[in-house]
């Protein structure tokens, strides 16, 4: 006989009369189907129990670390910017007699605090992300000026990479929420950047189809093992051996970004080696009078 709860079967039961027992009367049978039927209601409610138990702790433990991870972010940052603030005073001549080994220092200190900012900078938006306080702020923009800013914005860390955009000869306006799209793209170069030998070189292509507006970033480093390939988007996954410095959240944050502008990202792999990350934005009709919020 079924074990049924009230939503699902939670097991089966088996009676097995004696071999000489005679049939069972109908007052002991009705009765027996009565013992199964609330055995069958009562394990279902010990099972929900228990799995509503533990549904909690998880969610008390993962918004413990949400609130610590946002408050200790925010933390960071006052300081770090005083740091930041000094490394750019020490890149100035006539503070420091022009002394070219502080200048050194300077600059150290700089890429070092850069990459700490865009650590939290991740940081923070994944806890924004992941609280579902973060409502998209939708305008029109031109993809050609968000990737120009972008890579100015990058120019130190592209510094060792040759960098090649194919920018559209038309303006397409896409309704993005710029701050997050750019943090967005600029987390896929950064990556090109960090991950790929000095010297080679990252595309960017942007393309059209009938639904989608497309941009890729491929690079010819040594691509993405094809056993993290599935992995690869997943908060704090990390490929093993990856250089330290990195939090494996960046291309979380991007696929959240991305899908939050009911977009797509892929990964595709590059012949003979490198990595192409896709990101697929439904096309919108384009608006027909140039607005004040296009920019
Ligand atoms: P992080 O860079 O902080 O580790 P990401 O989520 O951005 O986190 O990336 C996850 C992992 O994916 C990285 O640790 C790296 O091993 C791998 N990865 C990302 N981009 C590339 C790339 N362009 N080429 C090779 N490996 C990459």
């Amino acid at each position: 006989m079924p074990l049924k709860g009230t939503s699902e079967t939670v097991g089966v039961f088996v009676f097995q009369p004696l071999k000489k027992a005679r049939k069972l009367d109908l007052e002991k049978e009705s009765l027996l189907f009565s013992i199964v039927r609330q055995l069958g209601v009562s394990i279902e409610k010990h099972f929900l129990t228990k799995r509503l138990i533990e549904t909690q702790r998880l969610k008390d433990s993962e918004e413990l670390h949400q609130t610590l991870l946002n408050s200790i972010s925010h933390e960071m940052r006052t300081p770090l910017t005083a740091i930041l603030g000094a490394a750019s005073a020490l890149e100035n001549d006539e503070l420091t007699g022009g002394s070219k080994h502080v200048k050194e220092i300077a600059i150290n200190l700089q890429a070092s605090g850069d990459r700490l900012n865009r650590v939290i900078e991740n940081l923070l938006d994944m806890s924004r992300l992941n609280s579902g306080v973060l409502s998209l702020k939708l305008e029109w923009h031109d993809f050609n000026d968000l990737l120009s800013v972008v890579v100015k914005k990058l120019e130190k860390p592209l510094l060792n990479h040759k960098i090649k955009i194919n920018f559209l000869d038309s303006v397409h306006l896409v309704r993005i929420d710029y701050r997050l799209m750019e943090h967005a793209v600029s987390n896929l170069i950064l990556n090109a950047t960090m991950y790929t030998p000095p010297g080679t070189e990252i595309k960017i292509n942007q393309k059209r189809n009938d639904t989608h507006f497309i941009i890729e970033v491929e690079d010819s480093g040594p691509g993405i093992p094809l056993d993290s390939v599935t992995k690869i988007f997943d908060k704090f996954y990390r490929v093993p051996g990856s250089p330290t410095g990195g939090t494996g959240l960046g291309l979380s944050i991007v696929k959240s970004i991305i899908e939050l502008h009911k977009g797509h990202i892929s990964l595709q792999p590059v012949v003979p080696h490198g990595a192409r990350f896709v990101i697929e934005l439904p096309l919108e009709d384009q608006p027909l009078v140039p607005q004040e919020k296009i920019s």
